[in-house]
């Protein structure tokens, strides 16, 4: 080979491999390209709420999907957030252990708040108010409140009725129930004497079964409100915030007329 050759041939070895490098460069910067511009699209970040859809009308299944007081407002107040809804049903007593765990952002589900419970989690501001009843058979000899004691009594396990009502009539007295509806089944068949509920699901278990009614005395008055992690007040205090305003604004009474009727 001339000597002039062995330079060319050597030049366009260089040239090559520039071109190369420089294509390998175009590549990478396409790739960083693609990856920045990925998170625009980002998924929303998500609001997981915790609820026991057991509880008409605040939560309750209807078809495919879980429906009802909570679940609206909680879709409005992600709505406001700029966050995405994402409802676990899981059993009332397992709502707020999760909370705690860290497994659940947020419970609600009717859920009062009580001294014992603001030990575990924070609360929102209430959103709504609850009156704890007694469901008795329309035939009952249970007239008022004042019979109940010595009764056999139905409750939901770990909620206000079963606290309350264990503590005032004896544990022995008490059966407990995976949710209301069970709770109501087990009175229509005769294995206990009356149910102790919130008045709103009461009202629906009685429209949808015969032959049972609600006492006109009231056992317990209280304040519903979304729990969360001690740990958790930044996502706290942006709920109440959106919760405020949905109560000022009017939409909290907007979607509780549409699932209770005024009477
Ligand atoms: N309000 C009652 C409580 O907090 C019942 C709630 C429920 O059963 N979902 O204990």
């Amino acid at each position: 080979m001339k000597k002039n050759t062995k330079k060319i041939l050597a030049i366009l070895a260089v040239v090559a491999v520039i071109a190369g490098v420089l294509a390998a460069c175009a590549n990478g910067g396409s790739t960083d390209e693609t990856t920045t511009a990925a998170p625009t699209e980002a998924a929303k970040e998500t609001l997981v709420m915790a609820t026991n859809a057991e509880f008409p009308p605040y939560e309750f299944h209807e078809g495919e999907s879980i429906v009802g007081i909570d679940a609206e407002i909680a879709q409005a107040i992600a709505d406001k957030l700029g966050m995405e809804l994402k409802i676990e049903d899981v059993a009332f007593d397992s709502i707020i252990p999760g909370v705690q765990a860290g497994k659940y952002d947020m419970g609600m589900a009717g859920m009062t708040v009580t001294d014992e419970r603001l030990k575990s989690v924070n609360f929102s501001d209430s959103y709504a108010k609850g009156v704890q009843v007694v469901i008795v058979k329309e035939d009952s000899d249970i007239k008022s409140i004042d019979d109940v004691n010595g009764k056999k009594i139905g409750v939901q396990t770990s909620t206000t009725g079963d606290i309350y009502a264990s503590g005032d009539y004896g544990e022995e007295n008490i059966t407990k129930f995976d949710n209301g509806a069970v709770a109501v089944q087990a009175l229509l068949s005769g294995k206990v004497d009356c149910v102790i509920i919130d008045n709103e699901p009461a009202k629906s278990y009685v429209k949808a079964n015969e032959g049972l009614k609600i006492l006109e005395t009231a056992y317990v008055e209280e304040d519903y409100a979304i729990c969360f992690n001690k740990d958790d007040t930044e996502l706290q205090e942006k709920v109440n915030g959106a919760l405020k305003e949905l109560i000022a604004d009017g939409t909290v009474k907007g979607i509780v007329d549409k699932y209770i009727p005024a009477e």
